[in-house]
């Protein structure tokens, strides 16, 4: 395993799959795969979205607490951002090399492929930036947070 330390206490970037991490160091990497891939970035194992971009408040296999995600509109513009480079390219490739295309056609799949890439991709980087803060302990993920809740004596 080849880990890169970065700044940030505790957290090592990687991509290696491995146990899960809650209480010592957090794979940005991992994370953000698990993420991505609509799993708890804890365990990689339990759903991250009870429907379609409806997050657990806790993983149903591990438990970990997920309400503390903050995606708020980051999602939908890192989704516009990649499908509008897609579809921008797709169009001023198709428009190079076949410049007699019927605009019908055009009318047809752009539209088409930006909704489908829309909705697919939209759960995806949502995943990806929860695990993301997961990783980097912002908003409630910090175990800090959780000690700071407990009652003093
Ligand atoms: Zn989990």
């Amino acid at each position: 395993m080849k880990a890169v330390q970065v700044s940030y206490p505790n957290v090592v970037m990687s991509n290696d799959a491995g146990a899960p991490t809650s209480r010592g160091e957090r794979k940005i990497g991992q994370s953000l795969w698990r993420g991505f891939r609509g799993r708890c970035p804890n365990c990689g194992q339990g759903k991250m979205f009870y429907r379609y971009l409806k997050v657990n408040d806790k993983c149903p296999v591990c438990g970990e607490e997920l309400f503390h995600q903050r995606a708020d509109d980051a999602p939908p513009y890192m989704t516009i951002f990649v499908v509008g480079h897609i579809v921008g390219a797709s169009m001023l490739f198709v428009e190079e090399k076949w410049p007699d295309a019927p605009i019908s056609l055009h009318i047809a799949i752009w539209p088409l492929l930006t909704i489908i890439l829309s909705l697919t991709l939209l759960p995806m980087m949502k995943g990806a930036l929860i695990g993301y803060q997961w990783a980097l302990r912002m908003h409630g993920f910090d175990d800090a947070a959780e000690a700071e809740k407990a009652p003093a004596e």
